[in-house]
């Protein structure tokens, strides 16, 4: 898709705040400095419209981007933030469990893993969570020009292993190259 307007409708702390439209809706999730914004960024084709973060884990919000008047990107604050208060994590926790398992709107979830590593302990939990939800998933391993491409099958494989995911949910990434783009947006337009 060639998205020509996009615009941040509101940075909800709470379910009324939702925007009351039944555009499908499409949230990204990923630990904090993951490289959400800039997967976002790349997707709408805007330099810096997401921010990118200075502060990771401040961000409690979920910000609504209205794509076109036809699609909304729901950046869900990132987890796996170490400094964040547990007050402040089981707030984050109970905000994006009544998104995730009560929009009718959500048609699926991009959930970001760093290409260079295998999946932390928290990154597999929000995998299974979501599985066990039955939301649909498509992994992105983000920073993939971060490692040379001859070992990108490799990592490729452990991801997926890690994960237990097939092939049709996963894309290599990067925000540089914008490798794996097209690959995101087809995934988004069959949920159209
Ligand atoms: P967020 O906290 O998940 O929104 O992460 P950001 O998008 O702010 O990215 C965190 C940091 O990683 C920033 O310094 C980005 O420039 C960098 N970054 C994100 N994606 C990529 C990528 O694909 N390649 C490279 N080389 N750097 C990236």
């Amino acid at each position: 898709m060639e998205v020509q307007n996009v615009d941040l409708t509101i940075s909800a702390v709470a379910e009324k705040q939702y925007p009351n439209t039944m555009f499908p809706e499409i949230a990204l999730v990923g630990r904090s400095n993951v490289g959400k914004s800039s997967l976002t960024n790349v997707l709408i084709n805007r330099r810096k419209f997401a921010r990118t973060s200075s502060q990771p884990g401040k961000t409690q919000t979920l910000n609504f981007y209205n794509i076109d008047d036809k699609l909304y990107f729901v950046d869900v604050p990132g987890y796996g933030y170490a400094k964040a208060s547990k007050a402040s994590r089981e707030k984050w926790g109970k905000m994006i469990e009544t998104y995730l398992t009560k929009r009718d709107q959500l048609r699926g979830v991009i959930a970001l893993v760093d290409g260079r590593h295998a999946p932390t302990d928290d990154d597999i939990s929000m995998h299974e969570w979501l599985v066990y939800y039955g939301i649909d998933v498509l992994t992105v391993a983000t920073k993939m020009d971060k490692i040379s491409k001859g070992k990108w099958n490799k990592q490729e494989s452990l991801i997926k292993k890690t994960l237990q995911i097939n092939d049709e949910d996963f894309v290599l990434f990067s925000a540089l190259t914008k490798a794996g783009k097209n690959e995101v947006w087809q995934w988004i337009e069959g949920r159209m």
